[in-house]
């Protein structure tokens, strides 16, 4: 049987897109799970069995017992529910296009290149432990499996780094530079300790000098949603609501982070806000489509959520996973057809699984 082609499903409405979703639902049952990310689109993210942030939400790909776990999030995501689930069930994508800008980043190519360039100025494996941000394709994760490393979360990236300091002196960080700094200047690491690897110059554009001096090599990635937030939109609100409250999440730059009164993963966002007292008022920065639920959420209790751009920045590759894509993906499982499986090879599991493990033995 071939599967159904996605052709057929531009031309319906969105009432019966989400009608067909809903009717393949109950039909599929528990034989189908729905995990969806917080920056998931509403009328996708309504459909979602368990939501959560990366970290959350790859302990729960490690959990869930139905045999098909339909991941409403982005590639590396469904990639890591492959990872930890068992080898009986299968991850899929509904659609394959739904990447991660900051991921592409880094690729296997460059980082090996840049263990190389460094072995060429210290012995790199005494010196540095890789530590990749779980925003990553899985070959990177093994990759820091493989020459013990790990992986971390925006939720415990400071735990990870502690981690990876009582193995060697220095870290290797990659793809986000802000996190990475952020982490490091919370652990009282100076900015000049700090320095960026760029992939595309020799040395990463340092000297051998300064590779010695760096505790912490920040690779030169950035996430495009949340690079759209800068100083001037925190100051203009200040001024506005001197009594207002700034969130952001560690992508954000360093001087949007230092500006903020509270730094966090998206969990944290979440619950922090949820369990803020009642009237009053924030400016978060983060994506949008988690700041608009959020504001929906907490409005009953008095909170004012604004969203800190002055321009709509989502995340358009998760977007690309819309209730077409669902309907398709839901139907063509209920028919008995897998489409978009996401499927690790074997020995790349096994070494990114030692990552991924390594970390959530932290916490
Ligand atoms: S918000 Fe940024 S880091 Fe997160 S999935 Fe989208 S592009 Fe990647």
């Amino acid at each position: 049987m071939t599967p159904l082609p996605f052709d057929d499903y531009h031309a319906l409405s969105d009432a019966e897109c989400q009608a067909r979703i809903r009717a393949a639902r109950q039909q599929l049952g528990k034989e189908a799970v729905l995990l969806c990310h917080h920056y998931q689109r509403a009328d996708v993210y309504q459909h979602a069995d368990l939501t959560g942030d990366s970290l959350k939400l790859s302990r729960l790909a490690a959990e869930t017992d139905s045999p098909h776990i339909v991941f409403c999030g982005v590639h590396f995501m469904a990639e890591v529910a492959d990872i930890m689930s068992r080898p009986e069930q299968t991850a899929i994508l509904p659609d394959l296009a739904a990447g991660c800008s900051m991921a592409d980043m880094a690729n296997l190519a460059k980082v090996e290149r840049c263990w190389r360039e460094l072995g060429e100025a210290l012995e790199v494996e005494a010196n540095f432990t890789p530590v990749t941000y779980i925003n990553s394709a899985a070959d990177l994760k093994a990759f820091c499996g493989e020459h013990g490393g790990i992986v971390c979360t925006s939720s415990n990236a400071g735990v990870i780094a502690q981690w990876a300091f009582g193995r060697r002196p220095k870290i290797l960080f990659f793809p986000d530079q802000h996190l990475g700094r952020w982490t490091g200047h919370n652990m009282g690491i100076p900015l000049d300790e700090m320095r960026v690897w760029d992939p595309d110059l020799p040395l990463g554009g340092l000297t051998p000098n300064a590779i010695n001096q760096a505790k912490i090599l920040l690779w030169k990635g950035h996430c495009s949603v949340h690079q759209m937030f800068n100083k001037r939109q925190i100051d203009a609100f200040r001024a506005r609501h001197p009594d207002g409250i700034v969130i952001a999440h560690p992508e954000c730059s360093f001087e949007v982070c230092a500006a903020s009164d509270h730094v966090g993963s998206t969990e944290l966002i979440v619950k922090t806000i949820k369990e803020a007292p009642a009237g009053t008022r924030w400016l978060v920065g983060t994506e949008l489509n988690l700041v608009e639920r959020l504001a929906r959420e907490v409005a009953p209790q008095g909170k004012t959520v604004q969203f800190m751009s002055d321009i709509i920045c989502m995340c358009s590759t998760m977007q690309r996973i819309d209730p077409r894509h669902l309907a398709w993906t839901l139907e063509n499982l209920a028919a008995g057809q897998l489409v978009n499986p996401i499927i690790v090879p074997p020995h790349e599991a096994k070494l990114a699984k030692l990552a991924l493990e390594r970390m959530l033995a932290l916490r």
